[in-house]
């Protein structure tokens, strides 16, 4: 594979982070503070980013991360005991970890505008859902001349299968034209490693849809037309983070909307990047609502995109004529 060394570092990366953030959720509970715009974020969002971009620091001195944190509200002084406890996280699996050795990891994630090869990651990506303790995602993907090209996403809190029978805790990868693939977080063996693929399924009656857990980050009421549309007769899976490609990917869903146009949302790309592209290697297809391909050229927003709709391909055409009818 052509970016194996990428792809390798990326899943590395991915499930270090995911151990502080497992760490993170059993050792400190769930305290939060704001960020400016007033969502939460946690010790573990930070150490996830100070631990993925400490990884490409080693590997890619030179590649850009847009990333989603930054280290300023961590270093307010209210924020002090905020930044022992995430130094101390970090520490466990970087030795050595200081306050300003992990300032300066989280803020090298803080490239915004676009180049001709960067990284975007959110380092975690449904935190409301990491703070419910339900669906989080670790998510990081390579974008080359506009091209998702590598993706790594860890999930620690979904089973590897659909029936959650297994341990808890899965890590999807994908590479341009190589495939998408799934193992479990806690097996680093490459044996572990199957590969996955969309589910084949051609009528909305034999559908199921997938659509974020938080009720305004998308209309539910246009979701809801347009399955109706579709005559989805399965109820829609709810949750949070870039797990609902994941799910899609292997074909536990078939259709994800995310449907923004009332509220004039403009998506992050670090909220897209790797799910898309799991899905598209697993043989999907991912659009905009107006089934416009995600363009990631645009620095740290999908500026020229509105709404997702994600499905296996062969339900595409038939979902955006349900939307267009549906919300049109
Ligand atoms: P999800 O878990 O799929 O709902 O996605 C979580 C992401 O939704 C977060 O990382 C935010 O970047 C993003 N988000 C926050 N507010 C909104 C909103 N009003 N509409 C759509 N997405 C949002
Ligand atoms: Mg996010």
């Amino acid at each position: 594979m052509k970016y194996q060394a990428e792809f390798d570092v990326a899943i590395h990366a991915v499930r270090m982070a995911a151990r502080v953030c497992m760490s993170v959720q059993k050792t400190l509970g769930q305290s939060a503070i704001r960020k400016e715009d007033r969502s939460p974020v946690t010790v573990a969002d930070f150490g996830s980013q100070a631990v993925v971009c400490h990884a490409l620091q080693e590997a890619f001195p030179h590649d850009p991360v847009i990333g989603e944190e930054d280290s300023d509200v961590l270093c307010l002084p209210e924020n002090k005991s905020v930044l022992d406890k995430v130094t101390t996280e970090v520490a466990h699996v970087l030795p050595g970890a200081t306050h300003e050795s992990v300032c300066a990891w989280i803020d090298r994630g803080n490239a915004d505008g676009y180049s001709e090869r960067f990284w975007t990651l959110d380092p975690i990506d449904g935190t409301k859902g990491f703070l419910r303790c339900d669906q989080y995602a670790v998510a990081l993907a390579l974008i080359i001349e506009g091209q998702i090209t590598v993706a790594a996403m860890a999930c620690p809190d979904l089973p590897c299968d659909a029936q959650g029978g297994n341990e808890k805790g899965a890590v999807f990868a994908a590479h341009r034209g190589e495939g998408a693939f799934q193992a479990p977080l806690h097996d680093a063996g490459d044996a572990a490693w199957q590969p996955i693929r969309v589910r084949t399924v051609a009528t909305g009656a034999q559908a199921r849809l997938c659509e974020p857990f938080e009720s305004n980050h998308g209309s539910r009421r246009d979701v809801a037309a347009v399955a109706t549309h579709l005559g989805v007769e399965a109820a829609s899976l709810r949750l949070d983070s870039q797990a609902k490609y994941g799910v899609l990917a292997r074909g536990d869903a078939d259709i994800y909307l995310r449907l923004t146009s009332r509220s004039g949302y403009i998506e992050n790309i670090w909220d897209h990047a790797a799910g898309a592209l799991i899905v598209e290697e697993a043989g999907g297809m991912v659009t905009d609502m107006a089934g416009r391909p995600l363009d990631f050229r645009f620095g740290a927003q999908l500026e020229r995109n509105t709404g997702i709709v994600a499905t296996n391909g062969l339900l595409h055409e038939a979902v955006l004529e349900a939307l267009a009818d549906a919300t049109g």
